[in-house]
């Protein structure tokens, strides 16, 4: 059985993307079977996996629109090791199109059903609004990672989210927990980071990952070669991290809470 996670937060350029894609191809690089979905209509995750977002027919909403199946609309990123459901424009249409159906959140979550043999991670991007794609996401999720810098504004977007993933988890889906808050873009020389880090630790304990996502240019250089950081220059300061990160997400898939 797959374990499904979505990575979250309502900001815009904190990191989603990167380490939706990096863990991805580090889980791939550890031996785990992968399948990621890209549920932002930018298809940022879609392309920095090697697949052409402009060539998609059928795509991630077809699969949700129930018009595709998942098993046509899924592709392999060779060189990533992981297989891709990919979005492009067209996703934007649905948190329209969707509105009006039944049980518009569980979209998702039931058309997985049909791979769960097929993956060990299932991870999901999410788009940076807390909408009906974003729901789509949560619902379809035993866990959620939140990727953040450590800058003042951070705290205080992230009641919103831990108050969304609360009202999830008591209405639509039991199973949901926030896993952890990842810190990336990290870097130690500034201050403020610092005493943000600091922080989080007193407010979130162990809901911290240990592991911490430096600032590192060839993360952002990666994309445009169309592969994942972690694949693109394995040996470099942020491939490394999001590798320790795949251990540690390992490991506490492993421990009682997040299997219960
Ligand atoms: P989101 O999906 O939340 O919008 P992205 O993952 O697209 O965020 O990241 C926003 C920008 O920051 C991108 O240009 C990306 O390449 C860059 N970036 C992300 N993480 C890092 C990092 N650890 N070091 C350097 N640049 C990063
Ligand atoms: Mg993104």
């Amino acid at each position: 059985m797959a374990s499904v996670f979505c990575v979250a937060n309502q900001k815009g350029g904190v990191g989603k993307t990167t380490t939706c894609v990096n863990l991805a191809a580090a889980l791939a690089a550890v031996g785990q079977r992968v399948l990621l979905v890209d549920l932002d209509p930018q298809g940022n995750a879609t392309m920095g996996s090697g697949v052409d977002k402009r060539a998609l027919t059928p795509s991630v909403y077809q699969v949700l629109l129930g018009i595709a199946e998942l098993a046509q609309a899924r592709r392999r990123s060779a060189k990533a090791g992981y297989d891709v459901l990919g979005a492009n424009r067209e996703l934007a249409g649905a948190e329209v199109e969707l509105v009006d159906q039944e049980r518009r959140e569980h979209r998702l979550k039931r058309v997985l059903r049909e791979v769960d043999a097929d993956y060990d991670f299932v991870l999901i991007d999410t788009p940076p609004a807390l909408g009906l794609l974003t729901l789509n996401a949560l619902c379809a999720a035993r866990g959620v990672i939140v990727p953040m810098q450590c800058e003042y504004f951070a705290l205080e977007g992230l009641s919103d989210l831990v108050n969304t993933v609360r009202q999830v988890h008591a209405k639509l889906n039991p199973e949901l927990v926030l896993i952890g808050l990842l810190r990336v873009m990290f870097d130690p020389r500034i201050t403020l980071q610092q005493q943000v880090s600091e922080q989080l630790k007193t407010h979130f304990g162990d809901k911290v990952f240990d592991s911490v996502i430096p600032r590192n240019v060839r993360l952002a250089e990666a994309p445009s070669y169309g592969l994942p950081g972690v694949v693109f220059d394995k040996s470099s300061r942020g491939a490394q991290a999001y590798l320790e990160f795949a251990r540690e997400m390992v490991r506490r898939v492993a421990e009682p809470e997040v299997a219960a």
